[in-house]
């Protein structure tokens, strides 16, 4: 993976800033090398499957495990010999970890009374971040007398109350039911646009979360940070098969490079057949294997540019779409096709098409390219739309 230039002294980007960090469990390295800006006001969310090292990033800008290497910056200022409760950062966990035996303002207070803050200031305080997470009618109950998406708020509540410029997000919904998971989404988003001067970093292995929330999303996999950008560029033009596959779905076709076209577009062969898509990424010897991507809902029934001929192995009701799982040149193509009164039949020849600028040339999986994510210039501009 590349790297941002060493950052010098007095130029480090406020917010959150990893420099190469890497952490290692005895031998065992969970984290290589990452970096990552999120600007003051910005949501950057870390995606990633189970066990990629989302929450060790977390955790190291949180001051919980030390990096065997790189510095971690907060507001600018180097932070990676602090203990945690030096760096002013305020932290949700998925297990809301409320103490039973204290009221709701009393656990809101908590961080407060730890640094000191003066009573006055308490009740300030406690109030203000109970009203911000709809929690101010609740402040005298027990955890035990609220419902799960309750204590989560109060939980956000005591993370809001110490006025933090970071806030660390660990699977803050992950507990929650289907329902309450999407009101607490909106209350989120919400939150995150009042807070204009915060950075926020939220932990996901769930794509809609990620998609919904973030200005940006840091892709992780296999302890590496494997892409970033604002969810409309990772879903739009991944720059990895492992993007393309866990941002939205994706049809990932073996390809070979034939040319570039004066439109910047491709000409790529699968099989017989000559496909044109978007090339930035792309290998750029012709003859090269490369993988072309293109998501089911962009895939057509009937002619078209891109036409590809193939026999129809399944076809899914799924109400608003049929999914057709369709044989074309020895790999299989699916495409959600709307509006289709009649489906075809099973084993029917049909005709797919795709437009050039739906469809993005990628990399083969053996190859990844190399990412840095890199501040934003406009903190929480192209996140969202
Ligand atoms: P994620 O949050 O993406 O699920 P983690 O950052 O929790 O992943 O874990 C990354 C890797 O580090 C996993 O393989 C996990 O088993 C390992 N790991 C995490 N914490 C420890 C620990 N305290 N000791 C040893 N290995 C750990």
């Amino acid at each position: 993976m590349s790297e941002t230039a060493p950052a010098t002294a007095g130029t480090r980007p406020a917010g959150i800033h990893l420099d190469r960090v890497s952490v290692a469990y005895g031998k065992h390295t969970v984290l290589d090398g990452l970096d990552l800006t999120v600007a003051p006001g910005e949501l950057m969310a870390l995606l990633g499957p189970s066990g990629s090292g989302k929450t060790t990033a977390l955790r190291a800008v949180a001051g919980f495990v030390r990096p065997v290497s790189g510095r971690v910056y907060l507001g600018g200022r180097d932070v990676t010999a602090l203990p945690p409760h030096r760096r002013g950062i305020g932290m949700v966990v998925q297990s809301y970890a409320l103490f039973p035996h204290m009221r709701v303002a009393e656990n809101v207070a908590f961080g407060l009374r730890a640094r000191k803050t003066p009573r006055r200031d308490i009740a300030e305080r406690v109030a203000e971040a109970l009203e911000m997470t709809g929690m101010a009618a609740y402040a005298r109950r027990y955890p035990r007398e609220l419902s799960g998406g309750q204590q989560q708020r109060v939980a956000i509540a005591r993370a809001l109350a110490i006025r933090p410029s970071v806030l660390l997000l660990d699977e803050p919904l992950s507990a929650l039911d289907a329902r309450l998971r999407s009101g607490m989404l909106a209350e989120l988003a919400r939150l995150h646009r009042e807070l204009t001067d915060v950075s926020i970093l939220y932990v996901t292995h769930d794509q809609i979360e990620a998609l919904t929330l973030a200005d940006r999303i840091a892709v992780m996999d296999n302890a590496r940070l494997q892409d970033c950008g604002t969810p409309q560029e990772l879903y739009r033009r991944p720059r990895t098969e492992f993007t393309a596959s866990f941002v939205g779905n994706a049809n990932l076709l073996p390809v070979t490079l034939a040319e570039t076209g004066p439109d910047g577009t491709v000409g790529a062969d699968l099989g017989g057949t000559r496909l044109r898509a978007h090339g930035a990424g792309a290998p750029a010897a012709r003859g090269a294997a490369a993988t072309l991507c293109v998501r089911p809902h962009l895939v057509g029934l009937g002619p078209g540019p891109n036409a590809l001929r193939g026999t129809v192995a399944e076809v899914q009701w799924r109400g608003a779409t049929h999914r057709l799982l369709v044989d074309v040149a020895g790999t299989r193509l699916t495409a959600d096709v709307r509006e289709l009164r009649t489906p075809p039949a099973l084993g029917a020849q049909v005709e797919l098409h795709f437009a050039a600028e739906d469809a993005v040339l990628l990399p083969v999986a053996s190859a990844p390219a190399a990412v840095t994510a890199a501040p934003e210039a406009v903190p929480g501009g192209g996140g969202r739309g």
